[in-house]
């Protein structure tokens, strides 16, 4: 996977491919998520390229699996970087 640098924040990015074809900026690590449709949070699956609505808490045992949160989720500067864009 391509890396880059965050234009807004600085912060390390991967650029993950999503189904649709794009290429979507993410954090680097891998996070667990709990699959909720209508969920406010999103990741995209590093496999199938799916982005899945979301919760980033929840039982443990319930862990749906593990995926890239997209980086306008977690940027500081995510709302200048998104006008821009
Ligand atoms: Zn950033």
């Amino acid at each position: 996977m391509p890396t880059g640098v965050c234009r807004g924040c600085g912060a390390e990015i991967v650029w993950v491919k999503t189904a649709a074809g794009k290429s979507m900026p993410c954090d680097p690590r891998l996070v667990p998520y709990w699959e909720r449709p209508g969920a406010a949070g999103k990741v995209v699956l590093q496999r199938s390229g799916k982005v899945v609505s979301c919760d980033f808490e929840g039982p443990r045992d319930e862990l749906t699996g593990f995926g890239y949160i997209s980086h306008f989720s977690t940027c500081p500067q995510a709302r200048g970087f998104r006008k821009k864009r």
